[in-house]
């Protein structure tokens, strides 16, 4: 846990006893878990608290840390085992959180990993993200919307940029062999709504990312996204 303390707090995020034990809590459900479901490929504890949890609290980098109110909080798209929308949550706590994702044996573990921990003002959403985007509670809804490891950056930003309230910001995590998928996505963004406002390195104790940071300077078309399954075959 101690990597966990240092390799945080080198990101600026410092945790108190109880958050390092609720990231502990949460590390454990997840290799319970993981002999049952396949949640994630990653399993050695090392690597949880790096490539999981400290990978995961980098985006904050991209994010500002003030709790927002004007919308409904931040969305995490696909959010899988909890990746990056759980750490988050953990490490401030009163940032208003959705979590969304399709799987619903992955939506079950992320409920149970909220009631264990306690969290309040987090929610799953279980469905996926071409139909949830035309829900109006849910369009343009949010302050901020994250993404990780979910789809190529075209395919993200159709899925994400619906969700995401005029002034907000989208921030796709991908790996430093991502930008020129990124720059790629430059037109498919625009149609969206959105601007590409710059990419970011970021670097934590045992690896390193890239963020993408668009921000939200227009509707997006009422026609995105396309009916599921359809952004991810025919990418804008
Ligand atoms: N963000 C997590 C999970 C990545 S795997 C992490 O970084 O570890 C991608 C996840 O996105 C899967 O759990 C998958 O079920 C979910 N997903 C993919 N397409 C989706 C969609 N259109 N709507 C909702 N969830 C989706």
């Amino acid at each position: 846990m101690r990597r966990l303390t240092t390799g945080a707090a080198a990101l600026s995020i410092p945790l108190d006893d109880t958050q390092a034990e609720q990231f502990l809590r949460y590390g454990s459900e997840l290799a319970a878990w993981n002999k049952r479901f396949n949640l994630t490929a990653i399993t050695a504890k090392d690597e949880v608290i790096t490539r999981h949890f400290l990978d995961s609290l980098s985006v904050a980098a991209a994010l500002p840390h003030e709790p927002r109110s004007r919308g409904r909080g931040l969305l995490d798209l696909g959010s899988g085992a909890g990746f990056p929308g759980i750490p988050l949550k953990i490490a401030f706590p009163c940032w208003r959180v959705a979590l969304l994702e399709a799987s619903g044996k992955k939506a079950a573990f992320l409920e149970h990993v909220i009631r264990l921990l306690a969290l309040d003002g987090v929610s799953v959403l279980a469905g996926r993200a071409e139909t949830l985007a035309h829900d109006p509670d849910h369009r343009e809804a949010y302050d901020n919307v994250v993404s990780r490891a979910v789809a190529q950056m075209p395919v993200l930003a159709e899925l994400c940029l619906p969700f995401c309230r005029l002034g907000g910001t989208f921030v796709a995590q991908k790996s430093r062999a991502g930008a020129a998928e990124i720059s790629s996505a430059s037109q498919a963004i625009e149609m969206l709504g959105g601007r590409l406002a710059h990419m970011r390195d970021v670097d934590y104790d045992g690896g390193r990312g890239l963020l993408a940071v668009v921000e939200k300077t227009a509707r997006t078309p009422a026609r995105y996204p396309r009916r599921p399954g359809i952004p991810a075959k025919r990418p804008l």
